[in-house]
């Protein structure tokens, strides 16, 4: 009999009406011939009531009782579905986490998933039951409760939803689909029929909270197709699957991080070694680091940027402060009034011409860029807080998500192709939310062209971008470092074959716009490394500089995103940097 598993958000059970109105849904797909497990959210906005509660009573809850009391939640609302369910003639048993037998580690309010015992449920649903599962709750190996962090009852349903081997996951909520871009932002978003993981995984940790990122990372690892749909209507949603039906446009979403905060650390001494102390101290915290720029160091001394989310930057200045001394750099500063903008697209792989196409619609709306970097399927920018509400319209629109995708085919049925060795991974997997490393590998192909000393006003990173294109070459990572004194550096990397045309280009750039020097490296190596949870698990980028320093190899550019991180080191090195890396890596790579 096939199964599925049915997801209800917060405002999908806010009231007893709604209740009902999911139980139905419910009822109709047991009906229909399907086992179904539920998984519910706590009621309305009775998360953030008990949050509040507790900032009532201390400044600082402890974190095992913040799980104690938030788990109380979703108990209320499984149980009263369970009751809306027998109340209209059908069986029902409502379960905790732990009665599910959720098993996590025990870092209370965060806690990843280990892992997940299927009997109990498939006993009850081989005996006609409907089985309501409580969302965001686990619990450790000592039996405290646990909760996954907020939003994350997405994470149990595709956890499920994978265990169960269901044929379909389906994730009902307040809006009926995934938009370009968050539709209460900006009105203009469209839906999308069809997301790729990679994609998802993407916009969810750049500020689309239609989904919890982990569940993405989830349904990835272990093939689950995801229908995101509305509570409230039928129009047919958002299929979130591996391969989506042939989109060709480059961009597929839009979203602004609002929370962002810059950090730059300045005079850091330009050898192996130096960024590694910075990022692992701050990973120890537990903090995802994004958009790392290091500016190429004059007299053998480098800035190096980075943004963190605003809520951690407490911490992560503390952690600075202490690495700024210890490693003996000049100083730090920070600037918590910016945020992110960022496209993502599987097509922008494959098109040439994305980033300069973002870069000069901003400049038209005098909107200065404060850092760039870029990875294969995302480019994100910084700007200032102020800015940011038109920053997102505008590059919402040069990518036309407004307009009607002539190619918004119907939401087909989800495919049931599951990832063959899903099981087998299961299995092998000690932790359902380890970190699994696909592949490392090493390109050879490129050269770097750097322009120091860039002006630090709207336009020039579309002007630099726009006649490189035009000279016919194609750019692969992009990164512009924070400015100092209203100058940045801004560093690039294209095909070794096209060095000699590029660097003419940059040469008479940098002469008409007043920059400074432009130096190159005619072989540079890069190196990936990709897999699953590579963001969330904030080490992974200071496991790479620490095994890359203790080779006595120096990092000169560093791009990251939810499934790669890149380095770019010189060319000399990349074996021994790829030998490296394999070693840090062996025990993650499947
Ligand atoms: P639930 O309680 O059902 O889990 P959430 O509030 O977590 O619902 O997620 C739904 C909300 O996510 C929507 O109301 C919408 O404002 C927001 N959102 C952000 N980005 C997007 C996006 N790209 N597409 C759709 N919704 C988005
Ligand atoms: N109730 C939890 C929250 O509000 C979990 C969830 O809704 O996904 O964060
Ligand atoms: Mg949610």
């Amino acid at each position: 009999m096939p199964l599925i598993v049915q997801k209800f958000g917060g405002t999908s059970v806010a009231d007893s009406e709604k209740i009902l109105a999911a139980a139905r849904k419910a009822v109709r797909a047991h009906l229909a011939g399907n086992q179904v497990v539920m998984v519910v959210s706590a009621m309305g906005k009775n998360t953030d009531m008990l949050v509040s509660l507790a900032a009532e009573i201390s400044e600082n809850p402890p974190a095992r009782e913040m799980d104690m009391l938030l788990s109380t939640g979703e108990q209320v609302s499984v149980a009263l579905m369970a009751m809306a369910i027998v109340s209209l003639g059908h069986k029902a048993v409502s379960l905790t986490g732990g009665q599910i037998g959720i098993k996590t580690d025990s870092s209370h309010t965060k806690a990843r998933i280990q892992s997940i015992s299927s009997e109990r449920m498939q006993r009850l649903l081989d005996a006609g039951n409907i089985v309501i599962a409580a969302g965001f709750q686990g619990i450790d190996e000592d039996l405290n409760i646990t909760t996954l962090g907020r939003g994350g009852s997405d994470t149990t349903a595709v956890a499920l939803a994978a265990v169960l081997g269901a044929d379909a996951c389906e994730i009902y909520t307040d809006v009926d689909g995934v938009y370009t871009t968050d539709p209460r932002v900006l009105p203009e978003a469209r839906r999308t029929s069809q997301v790729a993981y990679d994609e998802m995984l993407e916009l969810a940790s750049l500020g689309s909270g239609v989904m919890h990122s982990r569940s993405i990372e989830f349904a990835k690892k272990f093939g689950v197709p995801i229908h995101v749909r509305s509570s409230f209507s039928d129009i047919p949603g958002t299929m979130i699957v591996d391969q989506p039906e042939s989109l060709n446009r480059a961009v597929s979403g839009a979203a602004v991080t609002k929370n962002e905060a810059r950090v730059t650390i300045i005079g850091v001494s330009d050898r192996p070694g130096s960024s590694m102390e910075v990022f692992s101290r701050i990973a120890s915290e537990n903090i995802t680091v994004d958009m790392i720029v290091q500016n190429i160091g004059d007299e053998g001394l480098a800035d190096i940027s980075f943004t963190v989310l605003k809520e951690d930057l407490p911490t992560t200045l503390d952690a600075v402060a202490e690495t700024v001394e210890k490693i003996g750099a000049k100083g730090f500063n920070f600037d918590d009034r910016v945020a992110k903008i960022s496209v993502v697209g599987l097509g922008m792989a494959h098109q040439t011409g994305v980033a300069h196409r973002m870069f000069r619609a901003l400049a038209d709306a005098r909107i200065n860029i404060l850092m760039i970097t870029t990875s294969e399927i995302k480019i994100s920018v910084l700007v200032t807080h102020a800015q940011m509400q038109e920053a997102l319209r505008i590059v919402h629109s040069v990518f036309e998500l407004d307009s009607d995708p002539a190619n918004d085919v119907p939401t087909p049925s989800p495919p049931a192709d599951r990832t063959p060795d899903a099981l087998d991974v299961v299995a092998r997997l000690q932790g359902m939310e380890d970190l699994t490393i696909d592949d490392i590998s090493l390109d050879e192909s490129q050269a770097r062209v750097s322009i120091n000393d860039v002006p630090d006003t709207p336009g020039v990173a579309a002007h630099v971008f726009e006649e490189v294109a035009e000279a016919g070459v194609m750019v692969d990572m992009i990164v512009q470092s924070f400015g100092h004194d209203g100058m940045a550096d801004m560093s690039f990397t294209i095909p070794k074959g096209d060095l000699d045309r590029c660097v003419e280009v940059a040469t008479r750039l940098a002469e008409e716009l007043n920059c400074g020097r432009v130096t190159n490296s005619p072989q540079i190596a890069k190196l990936s490394v990709s897999g699953i949870g590579m963001r969330s698990h904030t080490d992974v980028a200071t496991r790479m500089f620490e095994a890359l320093a203790a080779a006595g190899i120096n990092v000169e550019m560093v791009n990251t995103s939810e499934v790669r991180v890149n380095v770019v080191v010189d060319g000399a090195q990349g074996e021994a940097a790829l030998r490296a890396l394999n070693d840090a890596f062996a025990d993650t790579l499947r």
